[in-house]
């Protein structure tokens, strides 16, 4: 772009200095290149330019435009191909901050169990819910297939978001290190997708970036988030309550749980990766 505005402003330059009884021979100049070639291709640059700024948004620089991304993804506000190349950009920024060594590091040896006081036996299914990788779409919004994900349970019969035996909250816990990249830190019942028919599926979630695994790891559901966008993070830090906001989490027919869900960059792309594995081996806090 900076190459596309110097090359105008050059070849205005080159113009002004050329008057209209100027021949031919006079606009050539010392370095060889005719100048009015030099402004039919600037004039070409500046309408790529015009399109560019509309047709897409910048690359992302900092994290904070990536929660904005993501709530556009979510949001469906993005063409495809541009929330695609957009995601490519932000994979980069975040690979990038953690070379810098802006992003907490631990390997999966140190990895935590996302809800305190539970462990895998709480996980639905013993590991069978994690189903429908194949077609779930990142890019999808409201409406993904499948249910690449594990729902993990807390007692609460009377659907008052507090541990029965408890009756507190319970914790959601960060699994990885890592830095926070997206929070969505409120929902209602009439939190309408972008069709404006059901309600968003997520409710209160976070994001959280592991530059070890390379992986996306989302937390959904929560009662509350207790963490912010930017915010770097070590296994078993605090991220949220469980809760039972969302779409499907929010009618009674659905016990109280943590939809957490992981996702691989491949390509620059996130897809679902099935860590049953590692959450039977992790530890509890
Ligand atoms: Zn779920």
């Amino acid at each position: 772009m900076t190459r596309a505005v110097s090359l105008f402003l050059e070849a205005r330059a080159g113009i002004a200095g050329v008057s209209s009884e100027d021949s031919m021979d006079d606009m050539w100049r010392e370095d060889g290149i005719f100048v009015r070639d030099r402004m039919k291709t600037a004039t070409a640059f500046l309408f790529l330019l015009a399109f560019a700024s509309t047709a897409c948004a910048q690359p992302c620089e900092s994290v904070q435009c990536i929660d904005t991304l993501f709530r556009d993804i979510y949001s469906l506000k993005l063409s495809r191909a541009s929330a695609v190349a957009r995601v490519r950009e932000a994979h980069a920024l975040l690979r990038s901050l953690s070379r810098k060594g802006g992003i907490e590091r631990a390997t999966s040896a140190a990895w935590v169990f996302p809800l305190r006081g539970h462990s895998a036996g709480s996980i639905g299914g013993r590991g069978t819910g994690y189903r429908g990788a194949a077609s779930y779409d990142f890019f999808s919004g409201n409406s993904h297939g499948g249910h690449p994900a594990h729902d993990v349970f807390i007692r609460d019969r009377d659907f008052d978001d507090l541990d029965d035996k408890t009756s507190k909250p319970v914790d959601v816990l960060s699994v990885s290190a890592g830095i926070v990249i997206s929070v969505t830190a409120s929902w209602s019942p009439d939190s309408m997708d972008a069709k404006g028919r059901q309600p968003i599926r997520s409710g209160i979630c976070a994001w959280i970036y592991d530059p070890v695994s390379d992986c996306l790891f989302y937390y959904a559901h929560l009662r509350r988030a207790a963490c912010t966008v930017g915010q770097t993070v070590r296994p078993g830090d605090r991220l949220g309550e469980v809760g039972r906001t969302g779409k499907n989490a929010y009618p009674h027919r659905s016990p109280t749980h943590l939809h957490f869900m992981v996702l691989s960059f491949r390509d620059g792309l996130p897809r679902p990766r099935d860590i049953y594995p590692e959450l039977l081996r992790a530890s509890t806090r």
